[in-house]
């Protein structure tokens, strides 16, 4: 087979500022040792995540041109709303700021205390925005989903008959919504077949339950539908997503992944009556219901960014290219989730660095040695993110402890990735020196982004 090529060509450039070990030694100090409070001209390769760093083609800058800013009306809204609808099938779409946005106002509309929300895995916002609301957020993963180093295709599938027993013991009218969450973020970028979304939907139906997809990486998902799920081998991507989102009642969409634009989300919805509600919530918090929290140019290039990803040239060089950090840690014996996710190589750090226990953070380790060794920024998704604390004051761990190379969308080339695989394997060849860390201060909600270490 040939090489499979960036399927574009490179028109403008940001150069990258190079530092020395010793001065990114001073930045992290500096930083208290959180990737999140490093700045970003400080950072070589950032895989601190894939949300909101996509290169957008010229199609999308011509957008930008075209947008039509009118405060009501925008010829550019009914683009959106005309792609987005045609791509969902859903009756109401709603612009928001992003996915969290619409995350706040969906649960705002049906969460609340004494309501469960059951999902796949929640990601970190759409959990804070399930507990905000007073409800509480339960996750379903299958087993074969929390075992780091078993290959198997649709790792981020839900656990359906857990699903269905919960549904039993809490009472259907307690469950206002279950959500899917393609692919499964938190749950190491792994597809979710479309068995499990077709299964999870006729469950739920029995029990009167309306099923919401957070559908932030739709297209990635699709196409592992495509490559690995029997009967779909010679479907266009296209006509996949579009029965995955078939059995789907709703859907949160964060724009800043598979729409390949730095800002925007919406959250669409069959049920007029919900639709009512969350516009009444989007003019107080976001904006009037035809450019909710964006501006006219942002949905011009999320529309052209929903058709671009479709591209199965586009998906193949996407997942090839995650794939091949994959696989090349793989080779050297990097423990890494397996297999290689959509979006990101997720380090396993248990088994990175085994002496280090969860309450020690061994994930942070990693991520600091990454930026100390290569200028490289990752984020730790385990015990800082997930984290709880018990009633005697211990930690209550997630069952893996991880660190995210996330890829942003059509930034980086092959030599780029090449330089990660060479940074992060010297690393790993330097593990036995590596320490744990402590937390020194920390907010009530979403912890990691603002929380600050010191090296024990
Ligand atoms: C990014 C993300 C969100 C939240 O979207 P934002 O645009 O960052 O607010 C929700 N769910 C999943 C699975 C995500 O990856």
């Amino acid at each position: 087979m040939k090489t499979i090529i960036e399927p574009f060509k490179i028109k403008s450039i940001e150069p990258i500022r190079f530092t020395t070990v010793e001065e990114r030694t001073a930045i992290l100090e500096e930083a208290h040792y959180n990737p999140f409070l490093i700045h970003a001209e400080n950072v070589m390769i950032d895989l601190l995540t894939d949300s909101g760093t996509s290169a957008m083609s010229a199609k999308q800058w011509a957008g930008i041109m075209e947008g039509d800013e009118s405060y009501a009306g925008a010829r550019s809204f009914f683009r959106f709303e005309k792609v987005v609808k045609k791509l969902t099938g859903m009756k109401y779409i709603i612009p928001t700021h992003q996915g969290r946005a619409a995350e706040k106002i969906i649960f705002s509309v049906v969460g609340g205390k004494g309501k469960f929300i059951p999902n796949n895995t929640h990601f970190d916002t759409t959990r804070a925005n399930v507990e905000f609301s007073g409800a509480v957020a339960v996750d379903f993963p299958t087993e074969e989903g929390t075992r780091p180093e078993l290959i198997a295709d649709f790792k981020g599938n839900m656990n359906i008959p857990a699903l269905e027993q919960f549904i039993q013991e809490k009472g259907a009218e307690n469950i206002p919504v279950c959500f899917i969450t393609i692919t499964n973020n938190s749950g190491g970028g792994q597809p979710v077949s479309m068995r499990n979304i077709r299964e999870t939907k006729e469950v739920l139906k029995r029990y009167g339950i309306p099923l919401y997809i957070d559908a932030c990486r739709f297209a990635e998902n699709a196409f592992f539908i495509k490559k690995r799920e029997e009967g779909y081998a010679n479907t266009p991507v296209a006509d996949i997503v579009h029965e995955m989102f078939s059995y789907a009642d709703g859907c949160t969409m964060s724009a800043k992944k598979d729409a390949i634009v730095n800002m925007g989300g919406f959250l669409a919805m069959n049920d007029e009556a919900i639709a009512s509600s969350a516009r009444n919530l989007l003019i107080i918090t976001e904006g009037f219901p035809t450019y909710g929290g964006l501006a006219g140019r942002d949905l011009e290039a999320i529309a052209q960014g929903l058709d671009e990803v479709l591209d199965e040239h586009y998906l193949t060089y996407r997942l090839r290219s995650v794939e091949y950090l994959g696989n090349k840690l793989t080779e050297s014996g990097v423990p890494i989730l397996q297999p290689p996710g959509g979006h990101a190589i997720y380090l396993d750090a248990k088994r990175f660095l085994p002496a280090i226990s969860p309450d020690q953070y061994p994930g942070q380790s990693i991520v600091v040695e990454l930026f100390r060794q290569g200028g490289i920024r990752s984020v730790e998704i385990g015990s800082v993110m997930f984290g709880t604390y018990r009633a005697d004051g211990s930690l209550q761990s997630p069952p893996m402890e991880l660190v995210r190379l996330a890829i942003p969308r059509r930034v980086y080339t092959q030599s780029h990735i090449d330089y990660v695989i060479e940074v992060v394997i010297e690393t790993f060849e330097r593990r036995e020196a590596m320490k744990g860390y402590a937390i020194t201060y920390e907010a009530p909600q979403l912890r990691h982004f603002t929380a600050q270490f010191a090296p024990l």
